[in-house]
């Protein structure tokens, strides 16, 4: 189930001739689940009663494989390698892989039930100030022990990472978090990370921020960023919490955004 889906599928749809070049996406789906409206900060009783009525929101852990390189790695063991395989992609094949920012639904499933690389092949690039929070500042034993398993390599907001791979400022959510904007042949994706966690609230009210923000208000002005530019520049947005296939267009409608 939502195995596959393809830009440049999408993009058949404004653009012919495109099949066989540019961008292919596919979406690896770790979890599917509900949350609770406790989580949403910022957001009135009203608010949350409009979009939620029975107070549970759908709740999603992504990860994409687009043009051959892996975006983050899901909270649980062998569930993204299990998804690749699915597609016909091996663990060992995997040798790169971006990280959002290193929350645990993003870099936990790295290890295996072991504690062993899952990805024996890869290089892990995250972010300078996501690696300096979490290792130097923070001292995270998890963080520490799944990285101590990869070479990695870090960058800085404005890098080019990889070719064809620029890295965004999306700082707030966390110090270091980062959206990826890839590029192939023309065609773009903004890989997007945790941007949003509930689109279905976070999309008309972009002010609304969740308990895991470590800095609210910086998270909604990177959310509104990438989503300004997103519409502005017609560019699909991936998101790791974004009900599955997890790849959407947006656009500015009244004082916040819808998907179309
Ligand atoms: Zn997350």
């Amino acid at each position: 189930m939502f195995k596959i889906l393809t830009i440049t599928l999408m993009c058949l749809l404004t653009v012919s001739g495109a099949y066989a070049s540019g961008l292919q996406a596919v979406t690896l789906v770790d979890v599917q689940g509900q949350s609770d409206t406790g989580l949403l900060v910022g957001a009135s009783d009203e608010q949350a009663a409009k979009y939620y009525p029975d107070g549970k929101m759908p709740s999603q852990i992504l990860a994409f494989w687009v043009n051959g390189v892996l975006y983050d790695a899901g909270l649980r063991d062998g569930h993204i390698v299990s998804e690749l395989a699915e597609n016909g992609i091996a663990a060992s094949e995997v040798s790169t892989i971006l990280i959002t920012h290193l929350h645990p639904d993003h870099f936990g499933g790295l290890l295996d039930s072991e504690g062993r690389a899952s990805f024996p092949k890869a290089d892990v690039f995250v972010s300078k100030p996501e690696y300096d929070y979490w290792v130097n500042e923070l001292k995270n034993e998890n963080v520490i022990t799944a990285l101590a398993q990869y070479r990695v390599s870090t960058f800085m907001f404005g890098d080019e990472v990889i070719p064809g791979v620029r890295a965004m400022d999306t700082s707030g959510h966390t110090p270091g978090h980062v959206s990826y904007l890839v590029e192939a042949d023309g065609e773009k994706l903004i890989v997007a990370g945790d941007i949003m966690h509930f689109p279905e609230i976070q999309l008309p009210v972009p002010d609304v921020a969740v308990r895991y923000d470590v800095d609210p208000v910086k998270a909604v002005q990177s959310r509104k960023f990438i989503l300004d530019y997103a519409a502005w520049k017609n560019i699909p947005i991936a998101g790791m919490h974004i009900t599955p296939p997890g790849i959407i267009s947006v656009k500015k409608s009244g004082t916040g955004y819808e998907k179309f």
